[in-house]
């Protein structure tokens, strides 16, 4: 059965390739994007989630166009790395700001509509570094940790109107926002997982799949990690 899917920050990265295995499978996709125009072959609506105004427009725009949201992948992420003694607030509730409070209103947005329908499928991503830190990302870690607590949190409140509230926690995968990681440092966090590669958007995309399904309606709360068998101890 087709469903409207909502991905944030769809116009690239994990956003993209979990927009196009939706398509591909028959889905009405709308991808949130910030730039002009969005990616060949895909709905796109202009949304800044940290915008109030635009995420509530952005939502109203795909209820209008197509019908309400049945399933939301809450995608949209930043970094803004530093060490937390030279971190300003700044930098601290920017990444706070994009990550988690963006979330929150992009579900909030979306929630009446499949409280209504009884029927919806929240659907986070989160991290590995929510789970376990990294140094210089107390901001980034913090707002991933705190998209788990708002998931779970969710999953509680509107479980019984036959709706789930889940996260992604992706390791290392290769995408724009990774793309500065090279040497040591990669090697070292690659080092620190079972099969010893980064990840692909398409193998996150699998996670998300899953979880979107008919068939996982028994599956909430749960944060599905997609990392290579990370150590995380
Ligand atoms: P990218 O940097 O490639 O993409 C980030 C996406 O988020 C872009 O589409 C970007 O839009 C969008 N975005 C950023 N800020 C906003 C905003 N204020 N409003 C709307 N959209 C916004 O990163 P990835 O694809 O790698 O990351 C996607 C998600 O996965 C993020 O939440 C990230 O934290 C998470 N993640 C990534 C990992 C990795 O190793 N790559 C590991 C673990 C988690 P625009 O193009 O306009 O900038």
């Amino acid at each position: 059965m087709s469903r409207r899917v909502l991905v944030t920050g769809g116009n690239r990265g994990i956003g993209l390739a979990v927009a196009r295995m939706f398509a591909d499978q028959g889905d009405k996709v709308v991808v949130t994007h910030r730039g002009d125009t969005p990616p060949d072959g895909l709905d796109g609506v202009r949304c800044d989630v940290r915008d109030p105004d635009s995420v509530e427009e952005a939502v109203e725009r795909v209820r209008r166009d197509h019908g309400p949201v049945e399933i939301l992948v809450s995608n949209a992420g930043i970094t803004r790395d530093g060490l937390l003694l030279g971190m300003s607030d700044a930098e601290f509730t920017e990444v706070l700001d994009t990550n988690l409070v963006g979330a929150l209103r992009v579900t909030r947005a979306v929630l009446t509509d499949m409280v209504r329908a009884r029927w919806g499928r929240l659907i986070y991503v989160s991290s590995l570094t929510g789970l376990v830190g990294a140094p210089g990302q107390a901001n980034y870690a913090a707002s991933k940790a705190g998209l788990i607590g708002l998931a779970h949190s969710v999953a509680r409140e509107v479980g019984k109107r036959g709706i789930t509230a889940n996260v992604v926690s992706p390791g290392l995968i290769d995408t724009d926002m990774t793309s500065d990681l090279a040497g040591p440092r990669r090697e070292t966090l690659l080092g620190r997982t079972a099969l010893g590669r980064a990840g692909t958007a398409a193998e996150v995309a699998a996670a998300v799949r899953f979880l979107a399904a008919d068939d996982a309606g028994y599956v909430t709360a749960a944060n599905i990690p997609v990392n290579g068998g990370a150590e995380v101890g």
